[in-house]
């Protein structure tokens, strides 16, 4: 059992001044993996105090030394990238493959980063005044226990090519992971207090982080009720924020697709993460006409997936990270019930011989109204909903008829017209004929799904100040 108990503040791994733990369970057996300490306000003040010294010489350095540390940031990731890939599966029990696809992209953050970095032009021309952008000051970044390795590397890897500081709160249920990481950072050499993590519970840590006046940006991922906390307590100090959200994202298949190929991706695609991913396609919007061949096609894909032990190859939906996340979807499953939703394959309960974990069946519900609530809010759990229209102009309207705007999907085999369709969703990313990243694309979300945007020259401009000098 390991036992995290000190935090990393200006360039070392220091005794927490808080003594709370919290104990870290493995949710495929709920065997006892750990205990992490929680800081305090205290281990707050250090580390803020650290990336504000750290920011005096750091927000001036050449981008030819934040090349030089995002390169050594990306080889000690690389060299534990087996590593993280296990604990990340034990910890939160995240599928062997999207964990190393997770652990991938932790990586790939620092090389797409530096490629912004090389083309970026931190002084501009805007009528005849010269704007200079400039780093923002010291960052708080907060993250949810989903893909944290991989959002702590991008939000970091965008800080340090700003030229910003850093001061890191995990979640705490993501702290061996977080663990793995911060060793890596500490070999990469980066200069005392650049880069500063506190473990602890977000109505300690968290928020002493948003409310501390020395700190100018927070950069968050998380629920969209954390978001709201958080934008109502940096606006007293004024703070930028930047907040990735939920989200209930619409998949529709147009009825020139390829049905046998586009329902079974769209089944995949909605258990992704084991259902818990902000980009999840989670309501499969399908022709009325072809509803019939949908259901069946959607249920023989549903049952051959595997649910089981995260780390073997084959199982594509391991467990909920936790026993209240288990409960949560649990409740979710009962109101489509209540809801009148036709329950097409899964349900209540644990599937037979996973009795040890937070398992969930692999769940479809069809003929579902999409002001129903498992239609409209965020599940977080591997729950699809499959939605019927009418005609394009009713796809539209049903995508667009939920408070979030974080992704939407396409399938057709008339790229055109998909294309077209994409222009009037209201969501930050919109995937045609497929699930895809481009990591120097903007990525964000409209409406609840959050503000500002993340990776690439969006995402880097999100850390900076623009300066006009009028001459
Ligand atoms: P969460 O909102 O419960 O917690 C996220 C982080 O905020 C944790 O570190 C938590 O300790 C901290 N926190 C909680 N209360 C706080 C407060 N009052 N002040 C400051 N910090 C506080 O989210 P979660 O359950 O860890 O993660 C799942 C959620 O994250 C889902 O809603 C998912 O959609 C979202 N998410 C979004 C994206 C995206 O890019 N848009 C990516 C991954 C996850």
């Amino acid at each position: 059992m390991k036992s995290i108990n000190k935090g990393y503040i200006n360039g070392e791994f220091v005794t927490l001044h808080g003594s709370a733990t919290f104990d870290l369970i493995n949710p495929t057996n709920h065997e006892q993996l750990g205990v992490v300490t929680l800081g305090d306000e205290t281990d707050v003040q250090q580390a803020v105090a650290a990336a504000k010294q750290a920011f005096k010489s750091f927000s001036r350095s050449s981008i030819a030394d934040r090349v030089q540390l995002l390169e050594n940031l990306q080889a000690a990731v690389s060299k534990k990238e087996k590593e993280l890939t296990e604990v990340m599966i034990q910890e939160y029990g995240g599928t062997r493959q999207f964990c190393a696809m997770s652990v991938q992209m932790a990586i790939s953050s620092f090389s797409s980063m530096i490629e912004t970095l090389q083309a970026f032009e931190f002084q501009r021309k805007a009528g005849h005044t010269l704007v200079q952008l400039t780093p923002v000051g010291v960052v708080g970044i907060i993250t949810p226990w989903n893909a944290s390795n991989n959002l702590i590397c991008n939000k970091v890897a965008t800080a340090i090519a700003a030229g910003c500081t850093v001061v890191v709160k995990p979640s705490e249920m993501s702290a061996l992971q977080t663990q793995v990481l911060v060793e890596c950072f500490h070999e990469a050499g980066l200069p005392k207090g650049l880069f500063n993590v506190v473990n602890g519970l977000g109505n300690v840590v968290g928020s002493a982080i948003t409310n501390h006046p020395d700190i100018a940006k927070i950069s968050f991922t998380g629920s969209t009720v954390t978001g709201k906390l958080i934008a109502k307590s940096a606006v007293d100090t004024v703070k930028r924020v930047t907040l990735e959200l939920g989200g209930k994202s619409p998949n529709i298949i147009l009825d020139d697709a390829d049905f046998e190929k586009a329902i079974p991706m769209a089944i995949f695609g909605a258990y992704m993460n084991s259902g818990q991913a902000c980009v999840a396609p989670t309501r499969l919007l399908v022709p009325k006409s072809r509803l019939e061949e949908v259901n069946q096609l959607a249920k023989a894909a549903a049952e051959q997936v595997v649910v089981g032990n995260p780390g073997n190859d084959s199982t594509n939906v391991g467990p909920m990270v936790s026993g209240k996340q288990f409960d949560r979807v649990q409740q979710y499953i009962q109101v489509g019930l209540e809801e009148g939703a036709t329950l097409l394959t899964g349900g209540l309960g644990k599937p037979a011989g996973l009795e040890d974990g937070n398992f969930v069946k692999a769940t479809v519900f069809t003929d579902v109204k999409n002001n129903m609530r498992i239609a409209q809010e965020e599940i977080f759990g591997p729950v699809l909903s499959i939605i019927p229209y009418e005609n394009e102009e009713e796809a539209i309207s049903i995508a667009n008829d939920t408070t979030y705007g974080l992704a939407a999907y396409i399938t057709a085999a008339d790229e055109g017209r998909a294309i077209r369709l994409a222009s009037q969703i209201e969501a930050g990313r919109v995937c045609v004929n497929g699930f895809k990243h481009d990591p120097l694309a903007p990525f964000g979300g409209f409406k609840q799904s959050g503000i500002g945007r993340e990776f690439g020259a969006y995402g880097l401009e999100e850390y900076l100040e623009p300066k006009s000098i009028l001459v």
